[in-house]
């Protein structure tokens, strides 16, 4: 008996020295292959060369996604389109022109959600962050300019509005060099109160020296951008497991129109369907089933996930990974799911020479796809990456364009999110319980989310 319970143990342990031994061979070859056959970079180059930004409800947003869906296809990889509505936006001929003391077209571009109206012209007054202090008491009926980095929400447009009888935003760019950064004026799919409208950081200048100078400018709005509601698709690629728990890879599709959106997300666009063809291709027989999602409608606020979340909300899902704008990984982030902390660890120490020089972090940050999973209590991580500092500062910009993409440190994150993905595809101590309403808000709380996401009207959970 004792000899059979020893012969037992020895062969239990052989069992699991193999597939450890396993292990360190996906590894080797997901991270080899992710450097020698890289065919991400190529589909990227292609979808950003012949369809430009990916806005959702747009005719490039469609084909890009036909391109990814054909690629996938090749690669024998499951996929299905997930669809959804939302509150959405369109581009048209909007223009913002200075009138007077001379006529000249601003470079400007209205922010999602400006609704189409009457053109009109007024004056343009200065109002720097726009407190009660800096308002002149004559703003009735004018157009008002914001400095930069101004934090605009619903509630703040409207009261400029009511308060003070603003008819129109200018908001001034926070980087120069020509930059217009896309952006919504709210994340609730509200159409604006009043136009707003971002312009550079160098007219946002002169424009002030024009307030400060006696000249009384004068501008001229004219939007025909319109507030509808946008139908549209997640599109899903599924690695059965050996059990239909998962883990979802999340990336978002869609970008701003302005430039190409090949870093916001490009990037992510392509890991999400390297890592996933590797992971098919060299280790498909997973613990966990995987699902690898890129959701649509990120940038006008989550939408893509929300959708997705509220569709699966009864599915076990016990990791989520968000990729959005990963460039070099230096560190990953348990985004406040204390439970994560251990596989993150062994994570990083299995890579080797490619370990992550930073420690684990554990603090949640608002504005991804990672969201509407933290909210159900579903453990969601994602990896601090920076982007070359010279090319990140475009993100929403004209100038977020393919060359910026460094096909090295790609293949490198996609090396490195493949071996991640492969070990919480098989880890089983993640397999536990969500946290309850009652614990995420906590997690929130402690990282002092809680007011920032009312302010937004993003908190989900009603007044306590
Ligand atoms: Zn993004």
């Amino acid at each position: 008996m004792k000899k059979l319970a020893l012969s037992l143990s020895v062969s239990l342990l052989s069992v699991a020295a193999l597939a450890q031994s396993n292990d360190v061979v996906v590894r080797e070859r997901l991270m080899g292959a992710a450097f020698l056959d890289n065919q991400s970079y190529a589909l990227l180059e292609e979808m950003t060369n012949l369809y430009g930004g990916r806005i959702t409800g747009s005719e490039s947003n469609e084909k890009s996604m036909q391109l990814l869906e054909r690629a996938l296809d090749e690669h024998g990889i499951q996929n299905h389109r997930e669809a959804f509505t939302f509150p959405g936006w369109e581009r048209r001929e909007d223009s913002a022109t200075l009138t007077h003391p001379l006529q000249r077209k601003l470079r400007s571009i209205a922010m999602g959600y400006v609704d189409q109206h009457p053109p009109f012209e007024a004056e343009l007054i200065y109002i720097g962050k726009g407190s009660a202090d800096e308002i002149p008491s004559n703003s009735q009926g004018k157009i008002a300019l914001l400095a930069a980095n101004v934090k605009l929400s619903q509630d703040s447009i409207q009261a400029f509005a009511t308060d003070n009888g603003i008819t129109g935003l200018l908001l001034t760019n926070r980087k120069n060099g020509g930059q217009l950064l896309a952006r919504t004026a709210n994340y609730s799919g509200d159409a604006s109160p009043i136009p707003i409208y971002s312009v550079t950081e160098e007219e946002g200048r002169w424009l002030k020296r024009l307030t400060e100078s006696g000249e009384k400018p004068r501008v001229a709005l004219s939007t025909s951008s319109i507030v509808k509601d946008i139908d549209c698709d997640n599109l899903v690629a599924t690695i059965p497991g050996k059990i239909s728990k998962k883990i979802v890879i999340g990336a978002h599709f869609d970008s701003w129109d302005l430039g190409q959106g090949a870093l916001d997300n490009g990037l992510g666009i392509a890991q999400a369907f390297d890592v996933t063809r590797l992971i098919q291709s060299i280790n498909p027989n997973n613990h966990y089933t995987i699902e690898t999602v890129w959701f649509n409608a990120e940038e006008f606020g989550l939408f893509g996930s929300y959708a997705y979340m509220e569709r699966h909300k009864d599915d076990k899902i016990v990791a989520m990974i968000n990729l959005d704008m990963v460039g070099n990984p230096i560190g990953a982030n348990a985004m406040g799911f204390d439970s994560l902390i251990p596989a993150l660890e062994t994570f990083s120490k299995d890579l080797g020479g490619f370990a992550l020089p930073k420690p684990v972090a554990n603090a949640p940050w608002l504005g991804s796809d990672h969201m509407p999973f933290i909210i159900q209590g579903i453990p969601s991580m994602t990896l601090n990456a920076p982007i070359q500092a010279e090319a990140v500062g475009f993100y929403h910009d004209f100038a977020d364009t393919f060359e910026k993409v460094d096909r090295e440190v790609l293949s490198k994150s996609i090396g490195i999110i493949s071996v991640l993905a492969h070990q919480l595809a098989n880890d089983q101590n993640l397999d536990i319980p969500r946290l309850n309403q009652e614990q995420t808000i906590e997690l929130l709380k402690k990282a002092i989310l809680d007011e920032k996401m009312k302010t937004a009207k993003i908190w989900p959970f009603g007044t306590e």
